[in-house]
């Protein structure tokens, strides 16, 4: 039997001094409103904004938690509903936190782990994508064998048969959907014209299994993070450098503990920043653009990486950077998270319209952000809108900049 990675595993049980505490105070049904000057934009909780019964909100699901726990109340079609409709976008923890210091969001990934395990989750929707792990090694539905493509021209050296320093993940989404190829590719040859020995599993690269996670099959998650640990730890690498950031998430936060030490994990702000401040990366191109900054929920509040793409997208002559009135640890989901667009797209796409609404309130002419599920959202919006806007990956403009287009 494969080892556990996240053995003994953490159980919705233990944290039920967090949902018997919970004092349906309701702080988590707004941002720190402090730091928002708009109160059209005080909401910040995508499911209890848009379905408007308390138990859509943290508040809501933590009572259920608690039902759950005394067998007050049984799983149903509703409860699954409730569930499954969360972004998992942490906002409610971020505001709960600092007065209670209670972890909803927590409790929410663990409920689902609970209904994966009793049966009760996730959606059939969510069918297809296990399916397609199973058969493709991606949740996406494309071939195994075209998981290089996105890297096409670009010279890059092939781990393991290449040895090279940092190996550079490409991810599932920014290797399986054409329409983020441009980006991903911006990626890499931005780290390449800083200098970075980079090389790249292709059609050997595995899904990282964060979307299983994030619909609570843990199980499943861990066959795809021990395989990757195996390749990983015999790469020879000393880097792992990611575009995105849910692989980043699940790197950093899950498979750190078994990732050999020597090797560090990065989201890619985080080594661009590193690479202008040192000097490696110049950018010199005037880029005369006003950009706002969305900071995707699994780079921001799980990890604070806030400063690092805004001092990039800073470091670029002409852009001018603006900021969402939901800014930083304020952030409003994209309607990305949760593997919630795979189940529920309207209300996925209901969310992003939101987010972009803000955008253009912002005067901004461009939405910049780092996590490729975050453009899919942005661009799914913009063509039901017609919204001018457009929607850039945060190495697009720095590569336009370096004097490059991909
Ligand atoms: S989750 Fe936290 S902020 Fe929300 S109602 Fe409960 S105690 Fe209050
Ligand atoms: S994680 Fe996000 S969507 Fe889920 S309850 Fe909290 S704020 Fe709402």
């Amino acid at each position: 039997m494969k080892k556990r990675i996240t053995a003994p595993r953490e159980v919705l049980h233990e944290l039920q001094q967090d949902y018997f505490i919970c004092t349906k105070c309701k702080i988590c049904q707004a941002v720190h409103v402090q730091f928002c000057t708009e109160s059209r934009f005080w909401r910040n909780c995508p499911s209890g904004t848009r379905f408007r019964w308390d138990a859509y909100y943290a508040s809501g699901k933590m009572e259920i938690a608690r039902g759950l726990h005394i067998h007050e109340i049984e799983p149903s079609e509703s409860l699954r509903h409730i569930l499954y409709t969360c972004m998992l976008c942490s906002s409610c923890q971020e505001q709960c936190w600092e007065v209670k210091q209670l972890h909803p969001t927590r409790v929410f990934e663990l409920m689902r782990e609970k209904a994966v395990r009793e049966g009760w989750g996730p959606m059939p929707e969510h069918e297809p994508l296990r399916e397609s792990l199973e058969k493709n090694d991606n949740p996406f539905g494309v071939e195994a064998r075209k998981r290089g493509e996105w890297a096409k021209g670009l010279q890059a050296k092939h781990l393991p048969k290449e040895k090279a320093e940092a190996l550079f993940f490409a991810g599932d989404a920014y290797s399986t959907d054409p329409a983020l190829f441009p980006a991903v590719r911006a990626a890499f040859r931005a780290l390449q014209l800083g200098g970075m020995d980079l090389g790249i599993l292709g059609a050997k690269e595995k899904s990282d299994g964060a979307l299983m996670l994030l619909l609570g099959d843990r199980d499943f998650f861990e066959t795809f993070a021990f395989d990757n640990l195996e390749t990983f730890n015999g790469l020879g690498v000393k880097t792992i450098v990611t575009p995105d950031a849910h692989a980043a998430w699940a790197f950093k936060e899950e498979y750190a503990r078994e990732l050999n030490p020597e090797i560090k994990v990065r989201h890619i702000s985080e080594v661009l920043d590193r690479m202008i401040r040192k000097g490696e990366l110049k950018p010199a191109k005037e880029v005369p653009l006003k950009v706002v900054y969305h900071d995707p929920c699994k780079l921001g509040r799980r990890f604070d990486i806030y400063e690092p793409p805004r001092r990039v997208l800073r470091s670029i002559p002409g852009l001018e950077l603006l900021e969402f009135p939901r800014a930083t640890f304020n952030s409003l989901c994209c309607g990305g998270g949760g593997g919630v667009p795979y189940a529920f797209p309207d209300y996925a796409l209901w969310t992003a319209r939101e987010r972009l609404y803000e955008a253009e309130w912002t005067g901004a002419e461009a939405v910049v952000t780092s996590c490729p599920y975050c453009l899919q959202m942005f661009r799914k919006a913009v063509e039901a809108t017609g919204s001018p806007l457009k929607v850039y990956d945060l190495a697009e403009p720095l590569l336009m900049s370096l004097g490059e287009e991909v």
